[in-house]
């Protein structure tokens, strides 16, 4: 077996029993909570989806042969209650179920925002853990129903009873994640490396990269669909390369003269000191403070930005180069969907 720098627990790891002999409270029914709740429902686990009586998904969860119920009620009567609706709702919720968490039941997350920047304070007769699959709900619930399932993270906040992490892994056994393998983590680990990734590569890293790319190309005068072609559409496929094979699977494939180009000069366009201050802004919970505060005024700047991106350019170059690409979706359309 691969040898980690950190624990890494797999199905022999952990009694899915425990998770077995609790009612758990799945509140949200969307991309997460629709996986979490069908794949405990299969395990064996009792199962109540908490939605507000006005919820759209009320409807889609009861379809799926799920009991639901306000999540007041579901946390009442739940021993652990997973918090899966978006996280900026989240200290809300949690004012409405508060009353629900009884000494020794736990409070899980699948991400630690709200407790690492205090938005959410339980009480300290409580477990808190995150169980966090590293991927989109729709493939933790397809991964599972092919009997294999995608990797997690587990993390204890805090362990009132001494037995949430051994709860936490039979949770993550029960949603199929220790088929894959559970890396262990903190709430503070995972919080800040997640958003520190969606900052610095993943969501603005990458599209800063991409426009200013983009409209280097197109100011110096070249056709806005090459621009397109070469700074977005290609992206994938590269990314394809490094996801397979790494770095080198990528270099190996690419010609030489795309890996001596890449190589001379790709660093000249990375600010490492801006990504220092990234880091550094998550670390001291400044990027957090800005973003409560912001959702607190109904999100000013969150549509302004917003806006800008769905005005420029290539979105709308974009938008007609893709329909050349029907035939792709049409394609993807004949595989028969497995959820
Ligand atoms: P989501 O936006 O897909 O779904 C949220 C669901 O919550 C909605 O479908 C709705 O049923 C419910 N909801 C919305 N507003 C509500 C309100 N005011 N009161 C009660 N219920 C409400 O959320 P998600 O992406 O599944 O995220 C849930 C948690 O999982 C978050 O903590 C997120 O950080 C974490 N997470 C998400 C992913 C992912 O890929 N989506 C991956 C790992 C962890
Ligand atoms: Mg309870």
């Amino acid at each position: 077996m691969t040898e980690f720098d950190t624990e890494v627990y797999y199905d022999d790891d952990a009694d899915v029993s425990t998770v077995q002999d609790e009612t758990v409270a799945v509140l949200g029914y969307g991309s997460q909570g629709h996986a979490h709740a069908q794949n405990l429902d299969d395990s064996g686990v009792d199962v109540v989806v908490g939605l507000r009586k006005s919820s759209a998904s009320r409807q889609e969860a009861e379809t799926d042969g799920l009991e639901v119920a306000t999540p007041a009620n579901a946390a009442a009567a739940a021993d652990r209650v997973v918090m899966l609706v978006p996280d900026t709702v989240q200290p809300a919720v949690y004012e409405d179920i508060r009353e629900g968490m009884d000494a020794g039941d736990t409070l899980q997350f699948a991400h630690g925002f709200n407790i690492h920047y205090g938005q959410i304070e339980p009480p300290e007769d409580v477990d808190v853990t995150m169980v966090a699959p590293k991927s989109p709900g729709h493939l933790v619930r397809r991964t599972y129903k092919r009997g294999e399932g995608v990797p997690g993270l587990l993390a204890v906040y805090q362990d009132a009873t001494g037995e949430a992490h051994a709860e936490g892994l039979a949770y993550a056994k029960a949603i199929g994640c220790t088929r894959a393998g559970v890396i262990e983590t903190s709430f503070q680990e995972e919080t800040e490396t997640d958003l520190f990734g969606e900052q610095a590569v993943l969501c603005g890293g990458v599209t800063e990269m991409v426009k200013a790319g983009f409209e280097t190309l197109v100011d110096a005068g070249y056709a806005p669909e090459m621009a397109y072609f070469e700074c977005l559409n290609e992206l994938k496929l590269i990314v394809d390369l490094m996801y397979e094979g790494g770095h080198m699977g990528m270099w190996n494939s690419v010609s030489d003269t795309a890996e001596y180009g890449g190589l001379t000069r790709g660093e000249e366009v990375i600010d490492r000191e801006g990504m220092q201050e990234i880091l550094e802004g998550v670390q001291s919970g400044e990027f957090a403070r800005e973003w409560i505060n912001e959702n607190q005024a109904h999100r000013p700047a969150y549509r302004q930005y917003r806006g800008a991106e769905q005005s420029h350019q290539i979105e709308q170059v974009g938008d007609r180069l893709r329909e050349l690409f029907a035939w792709d979706e049409q394609a993807e359309e004949e595989v028969p969907a497995d959820d």
